[in-house]
């Protein structure tokens, strides 16, 4: 743990050399202190150990300094460490303002100059307060925090990002969290330059974009080897599982994702058909652990960076991303999944973030602590969320368009859904307006059968009402199905065309595209099994006939 700071300001040298020597003479084991003869740099120093996350057990100040009081010091000082102990210095003649100060600033002790013995003056004194700062500290969370509006889409962007990537930080709302403002005081940073990041270091980041922040935070940027075995496009289960069998196995592999590792899967509350994991499992936690499996066998992973285009030179694929970048590999594994579909609603998509969520309910949940919310869909994804979200909401409303929920949702969600009190389930009823500010506020419902609206209060609605394949990035390199799914295999043989396209002997390999040694796994094959299971096998698959055709290389 790091050492709590003792901070004394006086602006006589030789008093501040004496009573530096004798506080370290006691405390240095402690405490780390320092000293300084101005109070402006004090503070200056004050606000970067607030950044970097240092604590203060205790200012000694003395009362007459040119630049400003000793008490106007310690008032500023309880506005970045209000838990800290406050000592004034006084001379015999200022002890009507050390009192004043008891009442007013609730100063903690006056100590009057000279206060030698040490032993008998100074010590006890200084023992009692470190004791009561011990017995009231509490520490504080040491990594990154996000200071912003709750109900922000900037702020929500960055959550989602470092908790996809499995990066810990503590989230204070400017709005409710009085510590929160001491940060933008510290940073210099007015509410227009929110979100703030503040990292381990100090290092304040003012409203940074995801590659500036993933930078800072050390995720990995740029390809370190001029060709790879295997490029994997997509970090959700198939790519992730395809990553872990191919670094496994030898191959020079890298990964792909443009926002965070984990895929649809890493949104799901409580994954409950996972193989071995009976008491089911959350998809944070096997993102985290298929993330520290993966890079364990030596993938590289980059983040977040959106590939946009693949081109062919010789056999060899070149994979471009948006910000301008190649990567170049013998084969490449396409598993971009499936995207969210938007649910359209005039003036929705200014919400987006702002109290409307396509699948977050892991991250925003806490949020909606005593809310009232409302969750669109009927299916699996939905129920799970729900589930989740009403651990922390007053209460949660299913809205589906059918009749009945036991036609899209499994058996033992339907049956957890039905014992939750605080779950109500609204069917024959669809989301038609949605109102707001700046953030959501309102949504209008209307019943399927009779046509009549009612208008509700709220601050969260969450969407989950199915997906279309995420191959909206991709040239027409690969033949894909009428719905936009990468046909591989067997399918692309049933194509007429095959033969103006398929130039090789061999067939087609069981997950290989149109294209050879470009591969297609997971939710968004052609005639996929979805579900993680399914990605996970069909990403560990793609990685055996990645093998064979290398060998055929
Ligand atoms: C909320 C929710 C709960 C679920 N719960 C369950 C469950 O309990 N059990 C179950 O079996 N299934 C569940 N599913 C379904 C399951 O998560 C999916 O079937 C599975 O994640 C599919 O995996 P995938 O790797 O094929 O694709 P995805 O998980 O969709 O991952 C695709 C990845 O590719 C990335 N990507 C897309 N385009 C690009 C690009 N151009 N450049 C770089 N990266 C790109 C995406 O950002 C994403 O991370 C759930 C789904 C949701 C949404």
């Amino acid at each position: 743990m790091k050492l709590p700071f003792i901070i004394i300001v006086d602006d006589d040298e030789q008093v501040l050399r004496a009573i530096q020597r004798d506080i370290r003479n006691k405390y240095h084991n402690d405490y780390r202190i320092s000293a300084t003869d101005s109070a402006y740099e004090a503070i200056e120093l004050i606000k970067e150990l607030k950044l970097k996350n240092e604590t203060v057990a205790l200012f000694i100040s003395d009362q007459r300094m040119p630049e400003m009081e000793g008490v106007a010091f310690l008032e500023k000082t309880k506005e970045i460490y209000p838990g800290a102990k406050l000592v004034l210095l006084t001379a015999y003649s200022d002890i009507d303002v050390a009192i004043r100060a008891i009442n007013n600033l609730k100063l903690d002790y006056y100590l009057l100059k000279p206060w030698n013995p040490p032993d008998e003056k100074l010590y006890p004194v200084v023992d009692d307060l470190l004791d009561e700062w011990q017995s009231q500290y509490k520490p504080d969370h040491e990594g990154i925090r996000i200071i912003g509006f709750q109900w922000a889409p900037k702020s929500h962007r960055l959550k989602e990002f470092l908790s996809g990537n499995l990066i810990p930080y503590l989230w204070m709302d400017v709005e409710s969290n009085d510590e929160a403002k001491k940060y933008l005081v510290s940073a210099n940073v007015n509410l227009d330059g929110l979100p703030l990041v503040v990292l381990k270091d100090g290092t304040c980041l003012s409203d940074p974009t995801l590659p500036d922040l993933a930078q800072h935070i050390g995720l990995k940027q740029t390809a370190s080897e001029k060709m790879y075995d295997v490029l994997i496009v997509g970090g959700g289960p198939a790519g992730l599982a395809a990553s872990v069998y191919g670094s496994c196995e030898g191959l020079k592999t890298i990964l792909i994702e443009k926002s965070n590792p984990g895929g649809q899967a890493s949104s799901s509350a409580r994954i409950e058909n996972y193989l071995g994991f009976p008491k089911g499992l959350s998809g944070a936690d096997l993102s985290r652990r298929a993330i520290a499996q993966t890079l364990r066998f030596g993938t590289e992973i980059l983040t977040p960076k959106t590939v946009k285009n693949i081109r062919l030179k010789d056999g060899y694929k070149i994979t471009e991303m948006t910000d301008g970048s190649e990567v170049h590999s013998k084969t490449v594994i396409i598993a971009t999944g499936v995207e969210y579909t938007k649910l359209e609603i005039p003036g929705l998509d200014k919400f987006t973030g702002a109290g409307v969520y396509y699948g977050s309910a892991s991250v925003e949940a806490h949020a909606c602590k005593d809310e009232i919310v409302y969750i669109v869909g009927g299916g699996n994804s939905a129920c799970q969320a729900a589930m989740h979200i009403c651990k922390f909401a007053k209460e949660v409303n299913i809205i589906i368009r059918r009749d009945s929920i036991t036609k899209t949702a499994a058996n033992y969600l339907i049956e957890n859904i039905s014992k939750t009190p605080n779950i109500k389930v609204h069917t024959s009823t669809e989301v038609v307006a949605v109102e707001g500010e700046k953030v959501l506020e309102k949504v209008t419902l209307k019943a399927v059968t009779t046509g009549q609206e009612k208008t509700f209060p709220t601050k969260a609605l969450f969407i989950y009402i199915g997906a279309k394949p995420g191959t909206s990035w991709l040239n027409n390199i690969v033949l894909k199905d009428e719905k936009g799914f990468i046909q591989t295999g067997d399918d692309l043989i049933k194509d007429k065309s095959f033969n103006t396209f398929w130039k090789l002997e061999r067939k087609p390999l069981m997950p290989e595209t149109s294209v050879p040694g470009i591969f297609a796994s997971g939710d968004v094959r052609s005639t996929a099994l979805t579900g993680i299971s399914s990605a996970v096998g069909e990403g560990a698959m793609a990685i055996r006939f990645v093998r064979k055709y290398l060998e055929q290389m």
